[in-house]
């Protein structure tokens, strides 16, 4: 064994460490970022079974079977979907508008800020239900309450921005969409090649500093019908205004897709299923600096809040 280890591994790691690339920071922070959670144990070679065993499982309020047994089920009766895929390409607009009003979009936001305040199995237990149904209406529902800006406000988003966003979320006022993906990053995001530029700039006719951005993401759920995109984009400050140095890290910002520069290209059509999916453009957009998801405090902390946030929208979106 030791022999093994000393004669053998040691010099080919030792070997090998010196052939491989080093690591960036941002790559580093993409594999610290985010938890193992019970999964880690198997790999200890000698799980820790009691501690799973110890998790209760998971129930549904009274509040959260109610839904399941009534929007749920009449939501599953009003689709069609033979017609959204054959005809329509979409949900038909009874559909969108039953979704918005009964805060299928705001089903993780909490009650005080107008959303419904389910637990995970509750979203779950939707998910899966609805998209038993409907793929399209699943993912419709699934990525506003995941994938979707929601969730990244409600742990970093500064108080201004929680209280203009979550209800506005929560009732289906705004349509998020989350742009992650860029046209040559997609396994790969961390190498996005969209920018934030720090610098001047004019905004509701006032000269303020902020950023401008420039950007090209694909495949963006939702993208096509979002009036507000969540955008990860590299931010930079080669004038360095902020006095934090040039490269600032992966940054988040929330984009109302209004913004002039901004441009929503043709849908893409993934599996030839008819969710709205499609690429979102931005040429020089300029956004104020408190346009940035929880404010300066989040500059550079874009893929930890994304790994941290997201993890469990995507444990609970995709297997659904
Ligand atoms: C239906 C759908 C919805 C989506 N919604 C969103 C959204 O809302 N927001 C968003 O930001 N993005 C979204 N995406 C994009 C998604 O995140 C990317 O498709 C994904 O990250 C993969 O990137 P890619 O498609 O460019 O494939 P690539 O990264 O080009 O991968 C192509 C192939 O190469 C393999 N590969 C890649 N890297 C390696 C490697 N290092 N070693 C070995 N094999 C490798 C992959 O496994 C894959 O088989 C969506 C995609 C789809 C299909």
């Amino acid at each position: 064994m030791s022999f093994r280890r000393n004669r053998l591994t040691k010099p080919i790691f030792n070997w090998a460490k010196g052939i491989m690339p080093p690591i960036s920071a941002t790559e580093k922070e993409a594999i610290d970022a985010g938890t193992v959670w019970w999964d880690g144990e198997l790999f200890s070679g000698t799980p820790d079974w009691d501690k799973l065993l110890a998790m209760p499982p998971s129930r549904l309020s009274p509040d959260e079977q109610a839904f399941l047994d009534g929007p749920v089920n009449e939501l599953c009766a009003m689709i069609d979907e033979w017609k959204i895929v054959s005809e329509d390409h979409d949900l038909s607009p009874e559909v969108w508008d039953f979704l918005k009003r009964k805060k299928f979009f705001g089903m993780i936001i909490p009650k005080e800020y107008g959303g419904l305040g389910f637990s995970h199995t509750a979203h779950s237990e939707v998910v899966r239900k609805v998209s038993s149904a409907s793929v399209v209406a699943g993912v419709t529902v699934m990525v506003p309450n995941s994938l979707g800006p929601g969730e990244l406000m409600m742990h970093f988003g500064t108080e201004a921005q929680r209280d203009h966003w979550l209800p506005r979320l929560a009732d289906g006022r705004e349509i998020p969409c989350f742009g992650l993906t860029s046209s040559e990053a997609g396994s790969d995001a961390a190498s996005m090649t969209d920018t934030g530029t720090v610098e001047y700039g004019e905004h509701e006719g006032k000269r303020v500093l902020g950023l401008r951005l420039n950007f090209e993401k694909r495949y963006i759920t939702l993208g096509p019908v979002a009036t507000v995109m969540g955008l990860a984009f590299k931010m930079v400050d080669p004038e360095n205004h902020l006095g934090r140095g040039e490269k600032l890290g992966i940054t988040v910002a929330l984009i109302p897709t209004t913004t002039p520069g901004v441009r929503v290209g043709d849908r893409h059509i993934p599996q030839y299923t008819f969710f709205q999916n499609g690429p979102l453009y931005g040429k020089d957009v300029f956004v104020p600096m408190d346009w940035i998801l929880g404010g300066e405090a989040q500059i550079g902390q874009g893929w930890t809040m994304l790994m941290t946030a997201l993890a469990a929208g995507r444990a609970i979106s995709l297997p659904s």
